[in-house]
């Protein structure tokens, strides 16, 4: 079984890309990859986020983890890109208010600094990168977003950091009011991961790789 590292130590991503792959495995073809955290990886680094656009944070992240690793890896970036701010908060957005994952101080002031802006320029989308890193240095990334608009006031109780405000388009509820599968089929993260699983099973996957010792 190749394994494959994640770059994050969130059970909860480790779980979400675990089903997501386990979908792809059917139309990608992707077998024989064991998905581990980075916690299963000693002396894992801790990776600078200094990259200016979300694809050069993800690469960032699992070439540093393939390198320390040995092993394939995969890392994410996203955030929140506002039209009425020219894309902001963008890569900034977990760090926003100041203190990075601040949630709830994110979401206040983002609120506060859109308190004028009507519902008709209110237009914002979730972006996603997800980067896959081999050791020799080869790399894929791929891309997701989810459009919608922002409203006034909070609203629901699940997700985190921005959902409570985002209303994807063609739905009358917040991201914060769909349910985890409704979000994951339709979310940045959910798109990008669906396109990075093709590229996972050519570079890493069983198939692949019986293909190369039949040449
Ligand atoms: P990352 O962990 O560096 O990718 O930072 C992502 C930040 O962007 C989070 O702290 C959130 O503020 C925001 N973000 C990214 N994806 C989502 C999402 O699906 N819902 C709500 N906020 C998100």
């Amino acid at each position: 079984m190749q394994r494959l590292v994640l770059a994050t130590r969130n059970a909860h991503k480790i779980a979400e890309l675990r089903a997501i792959l386990a979908e792809a495995a059917e139309t990608a073809g992707l077998s024989g990859v064991e998905l581990v955290g980075a916690d299963a990886v000693p002396g894992a680094p801790d990776v600078a986020e200094t990259g200016v656009t979300f694809a050069e944070n993800a690469l960032l992240k699992a070439h540093a983890l393939a390198r320390a690793s040995g092993l394939p890896a995969v890392a994410d970036d996203s955030g929140l890109c506002v039209d009425a701010l020219g894309g902001a908060p963008g890569v900034f957005s977990a760090r926003w208010a100041g203190r990075h994952g601040d949630d709830a101080a994110n979401l206040e002031l983002l609120l506060a600094q859109l308190a004028d802006v009507p519902d008709a320029h209110r237009g914002a989308h979730f972006a996603c990168a997800a980067a896959l890193a081999l050791p020799d240095g080869t790399e894929r990334v791929t891309e997701g977003r989810l459009r919608g608009i922002l409203r006034h006031a909070p609203a629901g109780d699940g997700g985190f950091g921005y959902d409570p405000i985002l209303q994807p388009e063609g739905d009358t509820r917040t991201c914060a009011q769909l349910t985890p599968e409704e979000k994951n089929a339709i979310s940045h993260r959910g798109q990008a991961f669906r396109a990075l699983a093709p590229h996972i099973a050519e570079l890493i996957g069983s198939r692949s790789r019986s293909r190369n010792r039949s040449r």
